[in-house]
């Protein structure tokens, strides 16, 4: 017998669990027992507990991991259209001279992990300037947001010249501890092979390596950047970043859209964050991700920033990606399984986190979302994945837990006044468009 209170909290009843464990297995009629933010039990029986959640009619899964986006730029979300990933940059870089600081990258931030959460989304690779003051204002929502010191050669809109771009790295884990939030990896992030030199690779190859961190940097995201590489540096961004050690720390790619097999191989079991979403409206081409898998690369869904792909929404990145992967592969009936895996348990895995999230499993950070099945357009259930994949939608999410906090309840934070954000982010804007 359980004593009554032995779980902190149990949702019971779940007509639904997609545990996206190992075997893949979806459970009916169950519940799940959750004690100091990890998933104590999973159980056909409801479970006792300090708090319970009665989940009849909903369908239980993990947290969707966005693995590549950029919080704040919600702010300049419909700001640079009818552009390619060039003049998108171009815009954008301007918007944010005009008035991107610590205050409105914390707002944006706010903003973004907000509607991230509310979409289902529990754990976010965010690069953007200001990292501290961007963990800040998603930590504030609930999500476990993962920022890290961003690298350029030059001094950007933060001010900081290259050896204080070091030592801000170095001081990044004490930084983010002072901040709090839910248990992270450490990420360094240099933004590009175009933004940042092959001696300045070099030292943050260097410098993960003595941290133990990982890498997230853009590469091969359209032609035309590889063409710039490759007039400058006469080889292919994965070429630079292998010669400069950055490889051999665990690396994620934002993109990865034009790579090479040899490319490939380099890469080795390396991540890639997809951005379907971005890569289409950006005309930048189609990542052949189902190669990149059987080649033993990790692939991970991301949405890319605001500004490029104009929302957070997971639910239409895996449809894209299903779609993309039809189209060039052939429709099988496993495409939305694996698509829906690539949104949870191989999002965790390109990001180094498959052991603490992306699955319901004992051990595992309470990180799940609640969806409601009772909707027209998810009934009849004949196939779980296509319907998610292919049928569900950010609207459907009732209730999101980031290791085991309700931090979406019935359709609503319950960290953030939206009404309050609201008219913050107005005040923003005003200071945008009046420039
Ligand atoms: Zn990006």
């Amino acid at each position: 017998m359980w004593q009554s209170s032995m779980f902190d909290l149990a949702i019971n009843g779940a007509e639904l669990i997609v545990t996206c464990d190992e075997k893949n297995r979806v459970l009916s009629k169950s519940s799940i027992g959750i004690t100091d933010g990890v998933i104590a039990e999973v159980s056909s029986a409801p479970l006792p507990a300090g708090k319970t959640f009665d989940a009849q009619g909903k369908l239980i899964s993990p947290g969707l991991i966005n693995t590549h986006t950029h919080l704040a730029m919600t702010l300049f979300r419909g700001w640079a259209e009818g552009v390619d990933l060039q003049g998108f940059l171009e815009r954008v870089w301007a918007a944010e001279g005009a008035i991107m600081n610590p205050e409105t990258a914390e707002l944006g931030t706010t903003l973004g992990a907000l509607e991230a959460l509310l979409g289902g989304t529990t754990t976010a690779l965010d690069m953007y300037l200001f990292p501290d003051a961007a963990h800040k204002g998603a930590v504030r929502a609930g999500l476990r947001h993962i920022s890290g010191p961003i690298f350029f050669d030059f001094a950007g809109l933060d001010g900081l010249e290259w050896a204080d771009r070091i030592k801000f790295a170095r001081s990044w884990n004490e930084r983010m501890k002072g901040i709090g939030g839910p248990e992270v990896p450490l990420y360094l992030m240099p933004h590009s092979t175009y933004t940042c030199s092959p001696e300045h690779l070099h030292e943050i190859a260097s410098l993960a390596h003595e941290l133990g961190a990982s890498i997230h940097i853009h590469a091969s995201e359209n032609i035309k950047e590889n063409d710039d590489v490759a007039r400058r540096f006469g080889k292919t961004p994965t070429e630079i970043l292998s010669e400069t050690g950055i490889l051999n720390q665990h690396t994620v790619y934002g993109h990865g859209v034009h790579l090479s097999n040899s490319d490939l191989e380099s890469l080795g079991n390396n991540g890639i964050a997809h951005c379907p979403g971005s890569n289409l409206k950006l005309a930048s081409g189609i990542a052949d991700v189902t190669e990149y898998v059987s080649r033993g690369v990790k692939v991970g869904l991301g949405t890319d920033g605001c500004s490029s792909s104009n929302d957070l929404d997971m639910w239409s990145v895996m449809r894209l990606a299903g779609y993309l992967i039809s189209q060039s592969r052939g429709p099988t009936k496993s495409n939305a399984e694996k698509i829906f895996r690539m949104a949870t348990i191989e999002g965790a895995a390109t990001l180094g986190m498959e052991k603490r999230v992306g699955s319901i499993e004992i051990g595992k950070r309470a990180d799940l979302i609640a969806i409601d099945l009772n909707a027209p357009h998810l009934i009849p259930l004949h196939n779980v994945f296509a319907q998610l994949v292919y049928a569900a939608g950010r609207s459907d999410v009732s209730d999101v837990w980031v290791d085991g906090h309700n931090v979406i309840q019935n359709r609503k934070s319950t960290l953030i006044d939206f009404s309050a954000l609201m008219l913050q982010v107005q005040d923003c804007i005003t200071a945008l468009t009046s420039k």
